[in-house]
């Protein structure tokens, strides 16, 4: 493709907003080629001093029976971050995963959810 389809966004196929600005990025999911699958996921950006990359950070619950009681668990991700989404520190993000754009870059923040708590769901099963 010609460098010339500044205008028109690409739906990914997940439901998300598609953003309003758009991006030269080429591992933009909208503008550029890149395609995910897999797991989608809810975090808050927690940094994002890095080029092009933010870490998300997903809260989960986990119940733990002795003592009936849940405990948080976090993990955190690192996401590539196109510049059409805007990413901040302290919004709620969506990400996707997608393969692998770096050493530890797997996923791709695809829908910027504003500011504000997170409502943390139970960890799944594994
Ligand atoms: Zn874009």
């Amino acid at each position: 493709m010609v460098a010339s389809k500044a205008a028109k966004a690409r739906d990914p196929g997940l439901d998300v907003r598609i953003p309003k600005e758009s991006c030269t990025d080429a591992k933009c999911p909208f503008h550029g080629h890149l395609k995910v699958r897999g797991y989608t996921m809810e975090g808050v950006v927690v940094s994002n001093k890095m080029q092009g990359t933010v870490v998300v950070q997903r809260t989960l619950l986990h119940y733990v029976p002795k003592y009936e009681r849940y405990e948080k668990r976090k993990r955190r991700y690192l996401a590539h971050a196109p510049p059409c989404l805007k990413v901040a520190e302290g919004r709620r993000v969506r990400i996707a995963e997608t393969r692998p754009l770096a050493k530890n870059v797997s996923f791709v923040v695809v829908e910027n959810l504003g500011e504000g708590p997170l409502a943390i769901p139970e960890e799944e099963p594994r």
